[in-house]
């Protein structure tokens, strides 16, 4: 039997970038993943699909798992020969309990290894525009848990102590003991004036920030309901944010937008938001599967030096034809003298890809733009053109090929079908609350959107949701749901989609 192994490993304060390459991989070979409630839930799609998951809970009051059957989990999980890692917010060893189940782990003779994680004591106040040590400022910094042990009367800090050290102080978990702790820091010394951060959901699309000093924090803290999890820091180093702010200045800072492609395909999407500041919900609507009757796309394949030209409308086409080809033919001569019209610049991207020159681009999936460019290269007329697109598309590009005299074959390459899978969680989070925006990408992903959750139902229910487009067919499919997307992007591509957001949203900031 396979010897069983415990990984203890940092997640990361909440940014799914911060977890570190050791952790990436040793996700990538777990077979039991427990995780913590400030983990980033989107990590666990390094998981193998194959993979246990379990939450292990944890957030003050509510304990999903108890410490002790948490620990007793890892040990039988790891007995049982499994590759167990633990996943723990920030670091494991910083206020995480982690050297407690590392002491567990010894005494029950299972192997571990801890991988450290980006720690939210740097990494939130980071985010918020406040470096923990500055030369002008500071030379040190301590770091105390505002939250102890709810059983022990006495407070294990000494206050005095604290108020008397020079340098920036940092409080985890001290949400709860704000007013107690600024009396204690001002009784003892430190000036009403001295500047206070406080960052909750750091690092995240959700971040937010409160600023005040010593005197006043406890009063906003109450009067703006700053609940957990956050983390203070006391310190003139907060005076730096004004300058420093990098991560909330960004464009879609604030901004909880949707994206609805497959998983294989969101990734691309999901970056360039991320990367202007926005909190991306992942719901992959629609996933990519084989047609279902092959037998045509067989034929079609056995037949190709029949053709004259052979029409792509997705990137979704071009990977299945060719994944079908390439099962067939081990020589991409097979092709014979196929011409080939690739829609749109993702799907000529895929054709180069393969080194094949493409005879006509049309730039949009409009019946008459496809006509049209290859018209411009040949007269369509007796021509046989094999349309290789989804199951079940719209009917209007073969028909105007036709009424130009063209004999046309729409086949099958795949099909899109419904995804319901929600690993991390994402669907949840935006059936509770909402977002700002969902975007989509193709006319498939409207009407499995539409299937799954009710788009004009959402609309209802959240008022500030809005909706934006890649192009007219997928506004069209939009608007047979009597909806318009407040953006539809003038190029038909991720960046053309995403610009025109960046546009409409700074719009509306600069109107405020
Ligand atoms: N091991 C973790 C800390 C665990 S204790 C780490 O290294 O970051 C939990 C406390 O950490 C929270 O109550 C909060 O004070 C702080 N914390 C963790 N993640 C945070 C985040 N993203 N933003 C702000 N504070 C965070």
């Amino acid at each position: 039997m396979k010897k069983g192994m415990v990984y203890l490993v940092g997640a990361g304060p909440g940014d799914a970038g911060l977890l570190t390459m050791r952790g990436a991989q040793l996700l990538g070979r777990a077979d039991v993943v427990v995780y913590d409630a400030l983990v980033n839930a989107d990590l666990l799609r390094l998981a193998p699909k194959t993979a246990e998951i379990i939450y292990g809970g944890k957030r003050s009051s509510e304990h999903a798992i108890p410490q002790q059957d948490l620990n007793a989990l890892l040990v039988e999980k790891a007995r049982e020969g499994k590759t167990v890692v633990r996943l723990k917010g920030g670091d494991p060893y910083v206020f995480g309990r982690g050297g407690e189940e590392a002491e567990e782990l010894t005494a029950a003779k299972i192997s571990f290894e801890v991988v450290p994680g980006v720690t939210s004591v740097t990494a939130a106040l980071n985010y918020a525009g406040i470096p923990l040590t500055h030369r002008d400022h500071c030379s040190s910094f301590m770091v105390v848990t505002g939250h102890e042990d709810p059983e022990k009367n006495e407070s294990n800090l000494d206050w005095a102590h604290i108020a008397r050290e020079p340098g920036s102080k940092v409080i985890l978990m001290g949400i709860s003991q704000i007013a107690r702790i600024s009396q204690e820091l001002i009784k003892n010394g430190l000036s009403g004036e001295t500047p206070v951060a406080m960052v909750r959901w750091g690092t995240t699309g959700k971040q937010t920030t409160l600023v005040a000093t010593l005197a006043t924090v406890a009063g906003e803290v109450a009067r703006t309901k700053f609940s957990a999890p956050a983390i203070t820091i006391i310190g003139d180093v907060v005076k730096l944010r004004s300058k420093l702010n990098w991560f909330e200045t960004r464009p879609f800072f604030g901004q909880r937008i949707v994206v609805t492609r497959t998983r294989q395909q969101s990734s691309e999407l999901a970056a360039q938001l991320t990367e202007r500041g926005a909190e991306v919900l992942e719901i992959p609507t629609i996933k990519i599967e084989p047609p279902t009757n092959r037998n045509e796309l067989v034929e079609a394949m056995a037949d190709l030096g029949a053709y004259d030209w052979i029409v792509f409308t997705s990137p979704n086409g071009v990977d299945s034809f060719f994944k079908y080809f390439f099962a067939a033919f081990d020589d991409i001569r097979a092709l014979g003298q196929l011409r080939i019209a690739a829609v749109g610049p993702a799907t000529a991207a895929r054709i180069k890809e393969l080194h094949l020159r493409i005879d006509a681009m049309p730039a949009e999936y409009l019946a008459e733009k496809v006509a049209g460019a290859i018209t411009a290269f040949e007269s369509i007329e007796n021509l046989r053109i094999l349309l290789m697109r989804a199951e079940a598309a719209n009917r209007e590009l073969p028909a105007e090929l036709e009424r130009l005299g063209g004999i046309v074959d729409d086949i099958a390459c795949y099909r899109t079908v419904p995804e319901t899978e929600d690993l991390p969680g994402a669907a949840t989070r935006f059936l509770d609350s909402g977002a700002e925006w969902i975007t989509f990408t193709s006319s498939s992903t409207v009407e499995n959107f539409h299937a799954r959750f009710d788009l004009p139902a959402m609309l209802e229910k959240f008022p500030a949701l809005r909706l934006a487009s890649i192009g007219p067919e997928t506004t069209k499919a939009l608007a047979k749901l009597g909806q318009k997307p407040a953006v539809e992007a003038k190029k038909h591509t991720i960046e053309g989609l995403v610009s025109e957001l960046e546009r409409q949203i700074s719009t509306a900031r600069a109107s405020r």
